[in-house]
C-alpha cells in the first residue's frame, strides 16, 4: 500500500512541505522546499543540530531502561563495581595490547569516527582502538570517559562504508547514554561475576537477576544504536549489508552476498514463528544469554525504520515536539510495529527473570 505524504517543515524558512516517504528515499538531497527552494534534508555528515536520544530511541530501549532503573540500588551497585577498578583494568590492557586510532595513525578510520560524531553532535570524541582478534566484534565501554574498540577481523571483513556504519552504531550508544550500563552488563556477565561476589559479598542470587536484567536491556539498546547509524549513513541497505556480513559474511563470499535474500530469510522466519508459541519460547531462551538480538531481526528493523517517515523527518531536522501543531509529527516513541512485543510482555518477562 502506498504511504501517504507527511508534512515536513522546511528547516530554513519554516514553511510546510508535503513529502511522500516512499518517493523520497534514494533521492533525499533532491528534496527542496516549495517556498524557498533550499534543501529539506541535511547533507551526510551535517550535524543534526537539536537531535536528542529520545527523538529516535527504540521504545523497547526506553521502556526496558525505565524498568531496569526500578531495581533498588542499581546505580550505586554499578558505580561501585566499576569504580573499584574493572574499567581501569580493561583500559590499561587495551593501551598495552591494541592500536590507538588518531589523525596521525590509521587516519582513514579516524575520519569515520569524526564524521559520525559530527552528525550526531558528539563531543569530545571517544578514544578508538583496533584490537587483534579473530572475532568480528565492536564494543564501547567506559564510566565517564568512553572507549570504542573494533577488532581486526571486523576491519578485514567490512568495506569502508560498512565500517563507518559500525562506528556510527557505537557512537549511538554514547549518544543514548548506554555506555555505563553496557559496560556493567559485559563485565558482570563475563569476568566479574565471581570477583564481584567475593569483593562485595554479594550473593549470586542478587548478581544473576541483575545480569539477566542488564542483558535484556542491553539487547534492546542495540535497536536504538542501529537507528543512530541510519541517521549517519542515511541508507538502510548499507546497514543491512553490514548486519549480513556480521551474521555470516566472508571475504570469499562477499560478491555473492545479497541484502534482499537476507531480508527474505527474515520474513520467512517471521512467518514460521509468528503463530507458533513453542518457537517463540525457544526464541526467548536462545536470546536470553545474548547481548544482541539476532541479526535477521535487527536487519528487519533496520529495513523498516530505514524507510520510515520518522527517519525522514529527523533527517530534515523535524524533531518530535518541536513542530507544534503538526499532527503528523511522530510521537516520542515513534512507530511501533505490530511484531514488537508490548510493555505488558516486557513486564511479564522481567517478572519471570526476577521471580516476582
Ligand atoms: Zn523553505
Ligand atoms: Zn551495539
Amino acid at each position: 500500500m502506498m504511504q501517504e505524504g507527511i508534512l515536513i517543515q522546511c528547516r530554513h524558512c519554516g514553511k510546510p512541505n508535503r513529502v511522500e516517504p516512499s518517493k523520497a528515499w534514494g533521492r533525499l538531497q533532491a528534496l527542496h522546499c516549495g517556498s524557498c527552494a533550499k534543501e529539506l534534508a541535511v547533507d551526510r555528515y551535517e550535524t543534526l543540530t537539536g537531535l536528542q536520544p529520545k527523538h529516535y530511541q527504540h521504545p523497547l530501549d526506553q521502556r526496558a531502561r525505565r524498568a531496569l532503573n526500578t531495581l533498588p540500588g542499581i546505580d550505586t551497585l554499578l558505580k561501585t563495581l566499576l569504580r573499584e577498578g574493572l574499567v581501569k583494568y580493561h583500559h590499561l590492557l587495551l593501551r598495552q595490547n591494541a592500536v590507538e586510532v588518531h589523525p596521525g595513525h590509521l587516519g582513514r578510520v579516524h575520519r569515520f569516527l569524526v564524521h559520525s560524531a559530527q552528525t550526531l553532535g558528539i563531543s569530545p570524541l571517544p578514544s578508538l582502538y583496533v584490537q587483534q582478534s579473530p572475532l568480528v566484534n565492536a564494543y564501547t565501554y567506559g564510566a565517564g570517559e568512553h572507549v570504542i574498540v573494533i577488532t581486526t577481523a571486523l576491519v578485514d571483513l567490512l568495506e569502508e562504508d560498512e565500517l563507518e556504519t559500525v562506528i556510527a552504531h557505537e557512537l549511538g550508544h554514547i549518544h543514548c547514554d548506554h555506555v555505563l550500563y553496557k559496560t556493567a552488563a559485559r563485565l558482570l556477565s563475563t569476568i566479574a561475576v565471581e570477583a564481584a561476589s567475593r569483593m562485595f559479598g554479594l550473593a549470586s542470587s542478587l548478581i544473576y537477576p541483575l545480569i539477566y536484567g542488564l542483558l535484556y536491556w542491553d539487547r534492546t539498546s542495540e535497536l536504538s544504536a542501529d537507528r543512530a547509524e541510519l541517521l549517519v549513513n542515511q541508507d538502510y541497505k548499507t546497514s543491512v549489508r553490514t548486519m549480513l556480513k556480521i551474521a555470516g559474511g566472508s571475504r570469499k563470499l562477499a560478491a555473492e552476498l545479497d541484502v534482499d535474500q537476507f531480508l527474505a530469510q527474515a520474513r520467512k522466519t517471521q512467518e514460521l514463528t509468528e503463530n507458533n508459541i513453542l518457537e517463540k519460547i525457544y526464541h526467548i531462551i536462545q536470546e536470553s544469554n545474548s547481548t544482541h538480538h539476532f541479526p535477521i531481526w535487527r536487519a528487519q528493523k533496520l529495513e523498516e525504520w530505514g524507510q520510515s517517515p520518522q527517519l525522514l523527518s529527523l533527517l530534515c531536522r523535524n524533531f518530535p515536539g518541536a513542530n507544534s501543531g503538526n499532527p503528523e509529527d511522530p510521537g516520542e516513541d515513534g512507530n511501533t510495529s505490530s511484531q514488537e512485543i508490548s510493555w505488558k510482555d516486557i513486564t511479564s518477562e522481567f517478572r519471570n527473570i526476577f521471580g516476582f
